[in-house]
């Protein structure tokens, strides 16, 4: 007998990966925590019946979330990652031996642990020395932090369930003062292709544009991820992405990337005609 995770895209579209076994599953306060193993993607995290992470393709996810800011940004030491309870950002940003804090506010404690359970080869961004560990809403978090961070990364889930004040005006405004004057906030800005999809990104560009100056979107192919074809938004108080991109000192970290690289960077900022559209619309 075959078992199968089927995950809803769309009311026409659903996406299906063949599973071995069920490693856990977990109603937490917050949402339903879910780890299955597959062959074709290994270990996968679902919350809520939402895909996550898979062990196979989470690295293109993980770099694509850290490293473009982290390239333009010329000094980033101070670090704030919101949600991420799976540890992957936290993973790529311990790469940097520069960065001197890290701290991550993460709502749901469960998911972290979890993930050192199951995940160990995201969750092993934990334990980097540097980093320290909130377990509260990012949304309250920020409300009380003023010119604190370089870098803000956002690695929510969805716009609902929990994740949902993550993605509003408030938020993104009470992040641009937790930044440095030079600050750059990155968050995970859904997908583009299915309608329902581009609506939120779309209401989350036009709320990011109403605080920050610099706001621009670039992408990755996410195979798990409904359509595979993910956006990042790239928001900033003083450095534009692609201009200020710092080739030469990215390339003499010589850090170990999989997906990532200077000139991946400057193309992932080149848009598709349909996505310019969606995002000239705003
Ligand atoms: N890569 C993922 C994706 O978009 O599919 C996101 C991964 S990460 C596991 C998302 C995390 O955000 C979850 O662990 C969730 O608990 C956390 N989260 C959701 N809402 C939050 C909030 N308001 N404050 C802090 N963390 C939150």
């Amino acid at each position: 007998m075959e078992f199968w995770y089927t995950e809803k895209h769309t009311n026409d579209v659903k996406f299906s990966i063949r599973v071995d076994k069920q490693l856990a599953s977990i109603d937490s306060e917050f949402q339903r925590i879910d780890v299955f193993e597959s062959p074709a993607f290994g270990t996968f995290l679902t919350l809520d019946g939402y895909m996550m992470l898979t062990e196979k393709d989470e690295f293109i996810y993980h770099e694509m979330i850290v490293h473009p800011a982290m390239a333009v940004h010329p000094n980033p030491e101070n670090i704030l990652v919101i949600g991420g309870g799976d540890g992957g950002a936290l993973r790529e940003l311990a790469k940097y031996p520069g960065v001197k804090t890290l701290d991550i506010v993460e709502i749901d404690k469960l998911v972290v642990d979890v993930c050192k359970k199951w995940l160990p080869q995201t969750a092993c961004g934990f334990d980097d020395s540097r980093v320290r560990v909130f377990y509260q809403d990012g949304l309250k978090y920020v409300r009380s932090c003023i010119d604190k961070y370089d870098i803000i990364i956002v690695d929510s889930t969805d716009p609902f369930g929990p994740g949902e004040g993550l993605f509003t005006k408030e938020f993104y405004g009470n992040c641009f003062k937790a930044l440095k004057e030079d600050g750059i906030m990155v968050n995970q800005h859904e997908s583009p292709f299915y309608p329902k999809d581009a609506e939120a990104m779309q209401r989350a560009h036009k709320r990011i544009t109403e605080s920050f100056g610099i706001c621009r979107v670039y992408q990755a192919h996410i195979p798990t991820y409904p359509s595979g074809h993910w956006l990042f938004g790239f928001a900033s108080k003083k450095y534009h992405p692609v201009r200020d991109l710092k080739v030469r000192k990215w390339k003499a970290l010589d850090l170990k990337t999989h997906y990532y690289n200077t000139n991946l960077h400057a193309g992932s900022f080149a848009l598709p005609n349909y996505v310019e559209e969606i995002l000239r619309n705003v």
